[in-house]
């Protein structure tokens, strides 16, 4: 307890809720602060400063107030030359924006794994932080991170469950580190808590998604695309999120700085929707001497949760340097007050959420195209059975058929203009998928030409003569 020191106390009423709370006039074990006598335009009764001369500075008040109302300052502390610790040192003010940094690994050509691709990708943005638990097809994942991060000045941590990995990843963020987990399937299952409170607190994240077929335990390991609809909607109360699909070990590289980036720029959960086979194919890819990052912007001062534009993405300070921080997962103002019961700042705050995503598609969309220029008709990929979708419109071209295909680098949002546009251009959409129809269903809302579906759901990659037959007999031989 500070002896021979005097302390200040500051209530600000505007801010204080009343007689709802009391925390800290229950709490206040000097009986400084005291129940309200006036009540308020809005109707509340707000706490009030009753024997400041009685304050230790213990500040139990301060730290429990939940709308941050209270300020304990130590008024002797003029006489001191003890400097400001913790979280009373200013923050050193950055812009934030795109930098250039060296790679991780020596540029050139290397040949890995598709998840060792991903955790060098990650350690190339400037993940310092990693949080997991072990499940296939992604535990190498957590494996080369636990091996690489010490070694780069990071930090790893083996987590209880995918639950506490997706929480420790949010407070990691919260302190100024970018970090990342990786899970399949049932840990994905376990992470959508978490990812929705990611969304609402607008914490920078990766959670890395290896695709396996399930559902539930499934087939551990073997491949399959079913979580496309969860990446979106796993999580309640609706919520814009980015997610990217490689198809090879280069993108595993590419789209892991990539969704580092984005959710820098965005301050959203991005998710890598790997699968099976990418995870755990072996292939060479080619890594540049530098790597264009993205860091969050951090103004001392600035509200970290609200910005004049309609879809604007905040600042973002950090845990310990000067700034006071409430972060909540329910309903808050610009500065993280709790606001639960103010219908104009939760419409305004869901909105924000999802303007700040649907405004810049420009800068998050990203596909490819192949063999588009005379396409009659086009398949649309993503993932490992993009692979198999290019060798059979080959195939199908080798014998005369006008077949294009629009690979998707992006799923979420959902690029539908993208769809639109090639659906009015072609006479027929094919959409080849290890799951029983998750983007076929998309396109169909998005496309007025017909949409056609191959499906797999076997557990194997997506059979290139399955999607042959397809493109060369039409709907005569449709997988069921
Ligand atoms: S804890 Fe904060 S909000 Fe609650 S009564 Fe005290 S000052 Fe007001
Ligand atoms: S700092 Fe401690 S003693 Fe002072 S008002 Fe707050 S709770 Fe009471």
């Amino acid at each position: 307890m500070p002896r021979n020191k005097t302390f200040a106390v500051t209530l600000d009423q505007d801010l204080c809720k009343g007689s709802d709370c009391y925390i800290c006039v229950n709490a206040c074990p000097k009986g400084v602060l005291a129940e309200g006598e006036r009540i308020t335009s809005k109707g509340l009764r707000p706490a009030q400063v009753k024997d400041p001369d009685a304050c230790t500075g213990c500040r139990i008040c301060e730290t429990l107030c939940p709308d941050l109302a209270i300020t304990i300052s130590d008024t002797s502390q003029a006489a001191t030359t003890v400097p400001a610790v913790g979280r009373r040192q200013p923050a050193s003010p950055s812009s934030g924006g795109w930098t250039t940094s060296p790679g991780a690994l020596k540029p050139g050509p290397h040949y890995m794994m598709g998840d060792d691709a991903c955790a060098e990708g990650a350690i190339a943005a400037g993940c310092a932080f990693y949080a997991g638990y072990p499940i296939t097809p992604a535990s190498e994942i957590m494996l080369r991170m636990a091996t690489r991060l010490p070694e780069t000045g990071g930090v790893f941590v083996q987590m209880e469950d995918e639950i506490a990995s997706m929480a420790a990843v949010i407070g990691a963020s919260w302190s100024g580190l970018k970090g990342m987990t990786a899970t399949a399937g049932p840990g994905f299952s376990l992470m959508m808590e978490n990812i929705g409170y990611a969304c609402m607190t607008e914490t920078p994240c990766v959670v890395v998604d290896i695709q396996r077929a399930g559902p539930s335990t499934g087939q551990a390991s073997r491949p399959a695309s079913g979580d496309i609809m969860q990446a979106k909607w796993g999580t309640h109360g609706g919520v814009e999120i980015i997610a990217l699909v490689p198809w090879s070990v280069q993108e595993m590289y590419d789209l892991t700085i990539r969704a580092f980036n984005l959710s820098e720029r965005f301050r959203v959960p991005v998710i890598l929707l790997g699968d099976a086979i990418v995870g755990h194919l072996r292939e060479s890819f080619h890594v540049e001497e530098t790597v264009e990052l993205f860091d969050r912007a951090k103004v001392p001062g600035a509200p970290p949760f609200g910005t004049e534009e309609e879809a604007g993405v905040p600042p973002m300070p950090a845990f310990g340097q000067g700034e006071r921080l409430l972060i909540t997962g329910s309903t808050h103002n610009e500065f993280g007050i709790r606001k639960t019961a103010d219908p104009e700042v939760q419409q305004r705050l869901v909105r924000r959420l999802s303007r700040k995503i649907v405004a810049h598609l420009d800068e998050i969309t990203d596909y490819e195209l192949y063999y588009e220029d005379d396409a009659q008709r086009m398949v649309i990929a993503y993932g490992s059975t993009a692979r198999s979708a290019l060798w059979a419109v080959k195939r199908a071209r080798d014998h005369g058929e006008k077949v294009g295909m629009l690979r998707l680098k992006s799923i979420w949002p959902f690029p539908g203009e993208v769809i639109r546009q090639w659906g009015d251009a072609c006479q027929e959409l094919i959409v080849p998928e290890t799951n029983l129809g998750q983007v076929s269903q998309l396109v169909q809302q998005h496309a007025t030409t017909p949409v056609s579906l191959v499906s797999q759901t076997n557990g194997e990659i997506m059979d290139p003569r399955r999607v042959t037959d397809f493109l060369l007999d039409g709907r005569t031989k449709l997988a069921s």
